[in-house]
């Protein structure tokens, strides 16, 4: 008997974010691709935070770094701060027992979908392993939110998942260059209980996911946050809850701006990287 080859769907840390926080939503930007377009202040922020990545890759290949630096006194002003707070991290001692990759990249297949991560910088060594995420907006004020975010969840859970580490030898650190005053940064160990409890909330949300797309498939909506729910008050769909008969009393913002598509398999091949 011929066997049909499992379809996996490529699925992100802010894609099960977004499904977390609404799945409705969710339905909205990755399967019907609607989104509204950035404004120019939102795609400077993200041209500056795309080329810091960049430079520390860059870096960590040891190309050289100094034209770039000179011709942006942002970048220049970041990297200075960075190399003040955190030397051991940009001149590391050389030896032949520690590994470093910049855009290390892994997957974890559960169920049908493919997990993917890309740590801006993984060090590991016989002992322990360590993830490393630059960010350029300031320092969040809420630890636990971020602790609770599915990239700090999913970039722990998949090192756990797919090398010899236990949990208790992995961390992940955030570092914030724009903090206030000088660069600064937030760690978290892992541990085998936040294993388990990332597993379970995982397979749910997996669960809900695959409920929720054979519905899709038979043309019912992803489900909607209760009525009244903050995350509505500034979300971009709010209109579209609104028009489709949803009962939703929030302030509607842009409407998105492309049309929905009809077909399931071409929308995932588009949108969540469907791979045979
Ligand atoms: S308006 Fe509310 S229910 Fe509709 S997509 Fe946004 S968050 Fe979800």
């Amino acid at each position: 008997m011929l066997s049909t080859p499992t379809q996996l769907l490529r699925l992100s840390q802010g894609q099960l974010n977004l499904l977390e926080a609404c799945p409705r939503k969710f339905q909205h930007t990755y399967l019907q691709q609607l989104s509204s377009p950035s404004n120019p202040e939102q795609e400077e922020r993200q041209t500056l935070g795309s080329r810091f990545h960049m430079l520390m890759q860059q870096r960590e290949m040891g190309l050289p770094i100094d034209s770039f630096l000179q011709a942006d006194a942002q970048l220049q002003s970041w990297m200075a701060g960075f190399a003040d707070a955190a030397p051991e991290i940009l001149t590391p001692v050389s030896d032949n027992q520690t590994f470093r990759e910049s855009e290390h990249y892994r997957t974890l297949q559960i169920q049908n979908y493919l997990l993917t991560v890309v740590y801006d910088l993984l060090i590991a060594d016989n002992q322990q392993a360590q993830i490393l995420d630059w960010k350029t907006y300031p320092k969040p004020p809420n630890q636990r939110k971020l602790e609770s975010n599915w990239q700090t969840r999913l970039y722990l859970y998949v090192l756990a998942e797919t090398s010899d580490y236990l949990p208790e030898n992995i961390s992940m650190t955030y570092w914030f260059v724009q903090s206030e005053g000088k660069p600064q940064n937030i760690k978290f160990n892992y541990n085998t209980a936040k294993h388990i409890q990332t597993a379970k909330k995982l397979n749910h949300l997996l669960n809900q996911l695959t409920n929720s797309l054979e519905r899709y498939q038979n043309n019912e909506q992803f489900p909607q946050v209760v009525e009244g729910s903050k995350t509505c008050d500034y979300c971009q769909f709010a209109r579209r809850c609104y028009a489709y008969g949803g009962k939703l009393r929030t302030q509607a913002t842009e409407e998105p701006v492309k049309e929905s598509l009809s077909n399931l398999d071409s929308i995932l091949e588009v949108s969540l990287h469907l791979i045979d």
